[in-house]
């Protein structure tokens, strides 16, 4: 690669990865797995390695991520909330051993699983709890100390604490928590949280309280910040000690610098992985000695005694049962897998986007298929592979007719996707309306796609425009509203009228 090349590229994945990290962290709103946001990330790492004098001081690869968003009181955190390195293989934890024992002698380790949370500090004086806040960009986050409270395993009040005490958490939604929330936004017609990390997120930020309070949110404690009046030598006994006081603690495993000892104590956790009750996205492996640690110090952005293992996306194999086809808003036919339901990290899928033709004619995936599947990052599943066709099977065409109101389905251009031009195509329209009153676009509170699907099915309504003509009486007509809902989502429709010209322009776009 050139060093023009390299600096194109720069350009191009800064800007991308600058998105994606708003979208991740100031919007709760991911539009890509984990997976593809850590290579995309890599990349660009090594470019920078590769050509430092490309390196700038505002890349994304140089902050931790996350920026305190405005709603909440800013706190300053009087130990910084530093983010761990990633590594993805057994050879670069081996290497982590490697470089500590050039530091430090008979170093010992822990192994603990990684919680997919948020970060948080407690701070407590004289045994009280005075204060919660999220990680932000580790050096300044939010004061959300009033939801902190709703998490009922966190110890508002300790019993022979030390005068001042500060712990390191992170908080996660149980996967039970998290179907249940999903259930009741589906069946309110409300934008569903992506992963029950997005939903911790999302219900920590909250401004009222007694919803953070509803979403049963649960803590691990992970990290002594500050001490005063107690003197502790090693990370595994301030765990003990934390435990002591009341808190729920991270459980740990303590290892020599053995790679294979290290590598059993990984395998262990990530066999367990599909039975936890909650999500974890790896294993961290830290030295314990707490005096080892202030040895090896930390680099720019990471300490230098641990690291994060993170695990690769499972596979599975699986029949395919069908290809669906879904209707998106300008009309695009998308094809979609759905196959005998399998567990991948813990969770049951059935569904995979197929794309287009050319990713279903590359892969020559047929219905009646076994197909591999992959889920990347805990979020989205895909289909890999074809592993074999089924006696007789045809190779799969994309129907030349829209499945929803039968208009011919056409190539667009030199585009590999087929679109209805039916403008009055009834998909099209469905999901106009749902992107137009979605919290990206005009942001309508209430007004999901079930209530949507209503609405055109009473024929209240055929465009965003009408959502405005709409009645109390009309609504009050439609399953589920009573007089309080439909005044609210009146009231919500009307506040959308004072959206910004740019959010409507994304709205109609
Ligand atoms: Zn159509």
């Amino acid at each position: 690669m050139t060093k023009q090349e390299a600096a194109d590229r720069v350009r191009e994945l800064t800007e991308i990865l600058t998105r994606l990290a708003h979208e991740y962290y100031d919007l709760d709103a991911p539009t890509v797995e984990d997976y593809e946001y850590d290579t995309l990330m890599r990349e660009l790492r090594q470019l920078e390695s590769d050509f430092p004098e490309l390196l700038e001081p505002d890349s994304p690869s140089q902050r931790v991520q996350g920026t305190a968003s405005g709603k909440f009181e800013k706190v300053t955190h009087a130990v910084q909330m530093a983010s761990l390195q990633d590594v993805f293989s057994f050879e670069q934890v081996d290497a982590f051993l490697q470089r500590v024992q050039e530091t430090v002698t008979h170093p010992t380790f822990t192994v603990e699983p990684k919680i997919d949370g948020l970060s948080v500090s407690l701070e407590y004086e004289n045994g009280i709890l005075t204060r919660g806040s999220t990680r932000g960009d580790g050096f300044i986050g939010e004061n959300v100390t009033a939801n902190l409270k709703t998490i009922r395993s966190i110890p508002l009040k300790l019993k022979n604490a030390p005068p001042v005490l500060e712990v390191r958490g992170e908080v996660y939604m149980p996967r039970a928590s998290f179907e249940r929330l999903s259930a009741q936004q589906e069946a309110a017609g409300e934008e569903l949280f992506k992963n029950p990390r997005n939903a911790a997120a999302g219900s920590l930020r909250q401004k009222n309280a007694a919803v953070t309070a509803q979403r049963r949110l649960d803590i691990f404690v992970f990290n002594l910040q500050r001490i005063e009046g107690e003197t502790l030598l090693a990370h595994s006994e301030t765990i003990d000690r934390l435990n002591a006081l009341g808190f729920p603690t991270i459980p740990y495993t303590k290892c020599s610098a053995d790679i294979n000892e290290i590598r059993a104590a990984i395998e262990k956790i990530g066999a367990q992985r599909g039975d936890l009750p909650f999500d974890i996205d790896g294993v961290v492996v830290k030295v314990d000695s707490l005096e080892q640690r202030n040895q090896l110090g930390a680099t720019a952005k990471y300490p230098k005694w641990a690291v994060a293992y993170k695990f690769p996306p499972e596979e599975k194999v699986t029949k395919l049962r069908s290809i669906e086809i879904q209707v998106g808003r300008t009309g695009v036919l998308t094809p979609v897998a759905v196959f005998d339901p399998i567990s991948l990290a813990g969770t049951s899928v059935s569904r995979a986007v197929l794309h287009n033709q050319q990713f279903i004619t590359e892969k020559d995936i047929r219905v009646g298929d076994m197909i591999r599947v992959r889920k990347a990052g805990d979020i989205i599943p895909e289909v890999l592979a074809s592993e074999s066709h089924a006696p007789d099977s045809l190779p799969y065409q994309i129907p030349d007719r829209c499945p929803v109101c039968g208009a011919p389905a056409e190539k667009d251009g030199e585009e590999a996707a087929v679109r209805c031009f039916n403008p009055a195509c009834p998909a099209q329209i469905f999901r106009t309306i749902v992107h137009f009153a979605s919290k990206g676009a005009m942001n309508i509170d209430g007004l999901g796609p079930a209530i949507v699907q209503q609405l055109l099915d009473q024929k209240f309504i055929q465009s965003p425009a009408d959502l405005y003509t709409l009645t109390k009486e009309q609504l009050l007509s439609l399953e589920g509203f009573k007089e309080k809902s439909a005044e609210n989502l009146l009231r919500a429709i009307e506040a959308s009228k004072s959206q910004p010209l740019d959010r409507v322009i994304a709205a109609l776009g």
